[in-house]
Order: C-alpha cells, then structure tokens, then sequence
C-alpha cells in the first residue's frame, strides 16, 4: 500500500516577514510539487480532516479561543471548493461560512468594519471569511469606490482591528488563493462551456479580468501593509486545485494543533455512575 502521504512533509505556503514588500509576479502560483499527486494529496487532506474534527471539538467544548480563516483570490481562485475540500469533517454547529459580497445600503451608511465585526467566530468557534474587509481595499482602491485618502487609511484600521481580535483569542490566518492569469481564462472558459455552471458566470468576471494588473498592485499593497505577526498572509500557490486544497488543509490543521485546545474537566468524578 502507498502510505507515502504519511510521512512526506505536506508542501507550505509562501510567507514573508512583516514589513517586506509583496510582489505576486515573484511567487509561482504553480510551483514544483515534488511527490505529491493528486491521490496523495488526497488522502493527506481525509487524515487531516479527521484530525481537524477532533480539534474543532476540543476547541469548541474548551470555549476560550477561536479561529478566523480569510480566504482572499482573484475570481476563479477557488475560495468555495477551498472550504468544500478543507471543511468537510468539521461540525458545522462550530464552524461558520460568511460571504462577503457588494455592501447593502445599510452596510455603506456604516464604517467598513461594521459588517465585519459582528460575524467575527465567537469563542469555541471556526469562522472562515469568504472574501473579507479585504475587499474595502482591493475592489474598492481597483475602482475607486471611495477617495483615495479613504481606503488609504484603512491598511492601518485594519491592522488595529486584527489586533483587537488577536489580543481576545482569535487565531488570525490569512490565505491569498494565488493563481495565473491564464488559469483564470480557462476556468472562466469551463464556466461558459458548462450550462449547469452559468449561474457562477458573472459578465462582471470579463470586466474585473480587464484591470488582472491593477487587482495584483492592490494584493501586493495589502499583503504588504497588512502581513503582521499577529494576523500573517500566507500565499497558497493555487493553479493546482489539489494542491491549493492541501495547503490550506496542512495550514490551518497546525494552527489548531498549536492551539492545542483540551476538554474542560468535569465538575465531578462520574466514573462507574450507573444511570437507572
Ligand atoms: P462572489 O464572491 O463571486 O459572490 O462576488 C461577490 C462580489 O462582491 C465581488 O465582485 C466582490 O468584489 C464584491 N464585494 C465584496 N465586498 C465588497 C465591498 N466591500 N465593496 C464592493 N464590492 C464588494
Ligand atoms: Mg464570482
């Protein structure tokens, strides 16, 4: 049997130290694999699944700390079938899916956090962001939806508000889905060639794809400005699903491995109580 997967250290994802300068066009969204495949790969992600489940519960039945998974990328990166592969074990009751998508009215009549804050993971729990506060700097600087002086401003808010989540127990881990612009092309492509995938088709996916250049600058300037030891970015090479999916899966498994949450002790020794 090829227990490869066992003992093969899973690949990382890239990470620069805080401070130095992010350039996308520098990190390969396709990098060697060496012995991974597809099937090891896979069977990696249900051992780590498993392990996953056991922790989420300890995390959950010990209360204290919590854990906030962003999940950042260019349309096509993959945030959903990222969540489908990596979150499958965990029981939802603990674990919680928001997706960020253009501000209702009410939404815009508030600061950007407002959204943000009240659906942060309560303690116990795994929240992960599909698209995040992020986008107040990245679609919105790409377009201009604000002044400049506006989103300018908000790297440092953002910084302050990661902050104040890390200092009350959250686990901050920050994943920039990273692929090829030509990846992108032909996903878009199998989208339009495939009528039971229109309804994920956005002619608004053609338009974005026209400023690919402009979005990188605004990843690299909030990889930058906002890559700190309290809340890192780590960069997933993700032209490769399978390997994308491994990546995460290894990442988040180990933070929740250092968190090391452990069942509370009972209030009492119950040991050899028979139940009538
Ligand atoms: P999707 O993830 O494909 O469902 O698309 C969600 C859309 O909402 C994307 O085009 C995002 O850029 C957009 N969106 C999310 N957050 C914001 C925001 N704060 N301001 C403007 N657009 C946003
Ligand atoms: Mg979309």
């Amino acid at each position: 049997m090829n227990d490869k997967h066992k003992t093969n250290e899973a690949p990382k994802p890239f990470v620069l130290a805080p401070g130095d300068a992010c350039d996308l066009s520098q990190i390969p969204s396709n990098p060697d694999v060496g012995e991974w495949d597809k099937k090891s790969a896979r069977e990696r992600i249900e051992d780590n699944v498993k392990e996953m489940a056991d922790l989420a519960r300890r995390l959950y039945a010990d209360n204290q700390r919590s854990v906030l998974l962003v999940l950042q990328g260019m349309d096509t990166a993959g945030k959903d079938g990222t969540i489908r592969s990596v979150m499958r074990g965990v029981n939802p009751r603990s674990c919680q899916v928001v997706s960020f998508k253009k501000p209702s009215e009410e939404e815009l009549d508030h600061d950007f956090l407002w959204r943000v804050h009240r659906v942060v993971p309560r303690r116990g729990n795994i929240g992960i962001f599909n698209r995040s506060h992020y986008e107040d700097v990245l679609v919105v600087r790409v377009h201009n939806l604000v002044p400049e002086p506006v989103w300018q401003a908000r790297y440092q808010t953002i910084n302050a508000f990661e902050k104040l989540l890390h200092d009350c127990g959250t686990v901050i881990v920050k994943c920039c889905l990273h692929i090829s612009k030509e990846i992108q092309r032909e996903r878009l492509q199998a989208r339009v060639d495939d009528p039971d995938s229109h309804w994920k088709f956005n002619p608004d996916d053609i338009s974005e794809r026209k400023v690919w250049d402009k979005y990188q600058e605004a990843y690299n300037a909030a990889i930058t400005k906002c890559n700190t030891d309290y809340a890192p970015w780590y960069i997933v090479p993700s032209d490769r699903k399978w390997y994308r999916n491994l990546v995460v899966s290894q990442l988040l498994l180990e933070k929740l491995r250092e968190i090391n949450p452990k069942y509370p002790p009972a209030e009492g020794d119950w040991t050899g109580m028979v139940i009538e």
